[in-house]
């Protein structure tokens, strides 16, 4: 479809961290009806980097804290409410080199006048050989997603780092470990004080200094690393079962490269204390443009400016198109439904989405129809975002598959005898027979292309 008979869009916000669902809030109060592409994998998932924290302490407005995925739940439905449109994908390609702009989500062009870049920062990697073999198998970038995984329990683990995240993972980890090896590069940490002082007060936690890893090994799962210390001669080998990477983030601004100013690190760079960046109408929000503050609220921040800066832009050069709404206060949002773990009284053979082991054995030995067990744990964000999806695809199948869910710490032997190494994992069954597994988040065709299979 060329750009002249399609519909053109006011703004598109790429991103659904708290940057983009800020900017989704204003404009869509705005009445400019946002069009926000959330990002699936490509460079984080929906919800951006806080669905992978446990508790955000600092956020205004929650006096005793709030867990990540919640508040980033409670983000997305104060932007919906208002009427953000959101599409959860990616966008593969972004071109802001011609007016108007484009975006390619899943093959399709989106065009709009104006757009505000959100796209976040993603975890790094060491890049260490045999980094891709035991990635899932040991390694994680997500102790808070993978901890309770029952290869790691009372068993040595790492954390490479020594900023907020490395600390924060440490910590979080002796629940699960029986001692934590902090391995920092450097001979101090970078983490708060406040942080710093609860890792210091943990006496399952040893810190190394100055100490690099240069090797891991192990069979099927890591079970040692090597590392190195400035000053000593030889190389220490530590018997660990778990190395988790909190080394810092890389922006996500590849799709960018050769059209938009960057820094040297791949940081957009935006015209001092504005979000307004080197081409007109591109506004720029979040880590993505903040190599130095990455904080939750410095994110919501910016995503507010860059939604009013949009606004003001669009009505400067006549390009808004107004939406009029129908009640001036939109009706309020719902909250997500709690579904009980089954037991005896309240099994269902028809339910499409059931929780625990009472209803995992009862269908894996009695139904015929295809079945996903969704691992999760309590403290896992991408599980959270998983969840709804493979709801939607069993909701669509009507009844034809069914779903479980097996939280891995409640049923922690289930998850063990599953060889579950980290959440979330689905397990598609059919007649007692695993027929395809998958680790972390997918798209949904993936699950109803599987399902469909089975099905036919
Ligand atoms: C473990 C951890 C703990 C933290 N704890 C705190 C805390 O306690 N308090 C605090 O204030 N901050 C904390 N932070 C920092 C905070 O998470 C970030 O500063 C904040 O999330 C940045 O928001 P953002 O919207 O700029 O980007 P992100 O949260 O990174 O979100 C980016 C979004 O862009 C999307 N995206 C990327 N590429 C594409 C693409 N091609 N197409 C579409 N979408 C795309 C991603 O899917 C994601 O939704 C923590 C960070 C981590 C990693």
């Amino acid at each position: 479809m060329s750009a002249l008979s399609a519909k053109i869009e006011n703004l598109v916000i790429i991103g659904s961290g708290p940057a983009g669902y800020t900017a989704g809030i204003y404009a869509a109060r705005a009445n400019l009806k946002p069009l926000l592409i959330t990002g699936f994998q490509r460079g984080g998932i929906p919800g951006g980097q806080l669905m992978t924290t446990t508790f955000v302490e600092n956020f205004p407005g929650f006096p005793n804290g709030v867990k990540g995925p919640e508040l980033m739940d409670l983000l997305k439905a104060q932007a919906v409410r208002w009427g953000t449109e959101l599409i959860e994908a990616d966008a593969d390609e972004i071109d802001i080199t011609q007016r108007p702009f484009q975006v390619t989500v899943e093959g399709k062009k989106i065009f709009s006048h104006s757009t505000i870049i959100a796209t976040g920062a993603r975890a790094n990697r060491l890049k260490l050989p045999n980094e891709e073999i035991f990635w899932s198998n040991g390694i994680s970038a997500c102790a808070i997603c993978d901890g309770a995984t029952p290869q790691f329990l009372k068993e040595e683990l790492a954390v490479v780092g020594g900023g907020d995240s490395a600390c924060e993972e440490a910590i979080y980890l002796t629940k699960y470990g029986s001692h934590v090896h902090l391995l920092v590069r450097s001979n101090r940490l970078k983490a708060s004080a406040a942080l710093a002082d609860r890792l210091n007060k943990n006496t399952n936690i040893s810190i190394h200094w100055e100490t690099e890893v240069v090797g891991i090994d192990g069979k099927d799962w890591l079970s040692s690393i090597l590392i190195k210390t400035k000053g000593e001669q030889l190389h220490k080998k530590l018997k660990i079962k778990g190395l988790f990477y909190a080394i810092g983030h890389t922006p996500n601004t590849e799709l960018l490269k050769n059209q938009l100013n960057l820094d040297s690190n791949g940081y957009i760079i935006t015209n001092p204390g504005k979000p307004s960046t080197s081409i007109e109408g591109v506004f720029a929000a979040g880590d993505v443009a903040d190599s130095e503050w990455r904080q939750g609220v410095t994110a919501a921040g910016s995503g507010c400016k860059a939604a009013l800066s949009a606004e003001r832009w669009l009505t400067m050069n006549n390009l808004s198109r107004l939406i009029t709404r129908s009640s001036e206060t939109p009706k309020r949002s719902k909250t997500e439904e709690k579904i009980p773990t089954s037991n005896k009284e309240n099994y269902n053979p028809k339910a499409i989405w059931q929780k625990g082991n009472y209803a995992l054995r009862k269908l894996y030995h009695e139904s015929n129809s295809p079945l996903l067990v969704i691992f999760t744990s309590k403290t896992c964000g991408p599980c959270h975002v998983l969840k709804p999806q493979i709801k939607r695809v069993l909701e669509e199948l009507e009844g034809k598959a069914h779903g479980i869910e097996i939280d891995i710490e409640k049923d922690f032997e289930i998850a063990k005898q599953a060889g579950i190494k980290g959440t979330p994992t689905v397990q598609l069954f059919l007649n007692k027979s695993l027929k395809e597994e998958w680790m972390g988040v997918k798209q949904r065709s993936v699950f109803l292309n599987a399902l469909n299979k089975l099905i036919a």
